[in-house]
């Protein structure tokens, strides 16, 4: 049984690792699709509902994207940003092309191998994109996560993730999220650019609403400011959308592009690569020689990414995450609606979605750690996102029978559970 008590115990048996992580009593040694593996329990598979946190897009050991590791390995794993790198140009093009629309030029996209350094790269092109005229803040969002860089917590408009880290980077003011106008009273002379989460997911599985997303466009076209938007979580089709913004907006009839856009998790399906993208007509803030990266880009990673997004197109995963994860939420509701007691409801859209769990004792193990480990111990993997939220992040070629699989051990695990 993983209790909490075995969760320090196991921690403390690494000796030779960082303490930064508390760690759950299992090592996964094997995956296959949905499936992944402790090797000291073989007959036992967990479900994976967390993939990794949204990493794994594809499932594990997809025969194409192995395919194409081992053969790009064979042929050139690493190459500069010296030289011209196979696979590299292919790749921004493809997420360039999901960027604009038929009336809309391109854009361009800078590789580096995090989200943390896509969102370092985001608070880069907006100090340069306003030193021209003086102007370096930068607002993001109460509840926001960008990162453990000293640029992504200064970010992050958390006080635990900054705790004992001072002095951070100057210029960041966090308003409300969702609070339009918070974030208008907030623009001075010096405000450069608003960055916010589609979907704050360290937050708790928050969504913009569809009213903020668009005040935001008009309140950054008054002032010149860039809207920036953090997908590394929300993005890459997890929504049923490339990006949560369009599911967001979808039936709305506006053209909301935002100016640039940050991308890590399941870019690589598992392999570490970030991107960012800027629109053009920010392209000539980052000129030669503003920013770099020695393994950004490199021709296994954009290899990588590259065969996972042609999975994504060829087994219709785009549509699988949206079919998908409404039935995977509307099943949440379900247990939800039996369980008033112990749910508060259920947030999210597409495959990034959670369950807000009521307060528990002030003294008691978080509910959210509590479920994730009742989970555990039925064959399920899912993420806490701080206390009360228990978040479902699975591979976006989940199947029906999969979806349903977890709800009846969801169903099961609440059960079993009470406040
Ligand atoms: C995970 C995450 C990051 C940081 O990504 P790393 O790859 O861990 O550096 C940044 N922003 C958001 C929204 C995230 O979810």
């Amino acid at each position: 049984m993983a209790s909490s008590s075995s969760r320090v115990a196991l921690s403390k048996t690494a000796t030779h690792v960082l303490p930064t992580y508390a760690r759950f009593p299992i090592r996964l040694s094997r995956g296959s699709g949905r499936y992944v593996w402790d090797d000291e329990r073989p007959s036992f598979r967990y479900l994976d509902m967390a993939g990794g946190i949204a990493v794994s897009s594809v499932g594990h050991a997809h025969p194409h994207v192995v395919r194409a590791v081992t053969s790009q390995t064979e042929k050139l794993m690493h190459c500069s940003n010296l030289y011209y790198i196979d696979g590299q140009e292919e790749l921004a093009s493809r997420l360039t092309s999901r960027f604009s629309s038929s009336s809309t030029s391109p854009g361009r996209v800078f590789f580096c191998n995090s989200g943390a350094e896509a969102d370092e790269g985001l608070i880069k092109l907006a100090r340069r994109a306003g030193r021209d005229s003086g102007r370096y803040e930068i607002i993001t969002a109460i509840g926001s996560f960008h990162g453990r860089t000293m640029g992504g917590i200064s970010a992050t408009g958390q006080e635990k993730i900054k705790d004992g880290f001072s002095p951070l980077l100057d210029g960041f003011v966090h308003v409300p999220f969702n609070d339009l106008e918070a974030a208008e009273a907030a623009v001075t002379e010096r405000t450069s650019a608003i960055m916010i989460e589609g979907i704050q997911g360290e937050g708790g599985i928050v969504p913009a609403s569809a009213d903020y997303l668009t005040g935001l466009r008009r309140l950054c076209d008054e002032h010149n400011l860039l809207l920036m938007i953090d997908a590394v979580q929300c993005g890459h089709f997890r929504t049923g959308r490339f990006q949560s913004y369009e599911r967001i907006l979808e039936d709305r009839s506006v053209d909301f592009r935002p100016d640039a856009v940050s991308m890590a998790k399941s870019l690589g399906g598992g392999f570490p690569i970030g991107a960012f993208w800027v629109n053009e007509s920010h392209i000539d803030a980052l000129p030669a020689g503003t920013h770099g990266s020695t393994f950004g880009g490199g021709p296994l990673a954009c290899a990588t990414a590259n065969a996972v997004l042609d999975v994504i197109e060829r087994e219709g995963l785009e549509r699988n995450a949206r079919e998908m994860g409404d039935r995977l939420i509307a099943g949440m509701r379900e247990i939800a609606s039996e369980r008033v007691d112990l749910i508060e409801g259920v947030r999210g859209l597409g495959l990034m979605c959670g369950l807000v769990l009521r307060p528990g004792a002030a003294d008691a193990t978080a509910p959210s750690l509590r479920l994730v480990e009742a989970l555990h111990d039925r064959g399920a993997l899912t993420v806490p996102s701080g206390e009360r939220v228990v978040r479902c992040l699975p591979p976006l070629n989940i199947t029906a029978s999969e979806v349903d699989e977890f709800l009846e051990k969801l169903s099961d695990a609440t059960l079993n559970m009470h406040n």
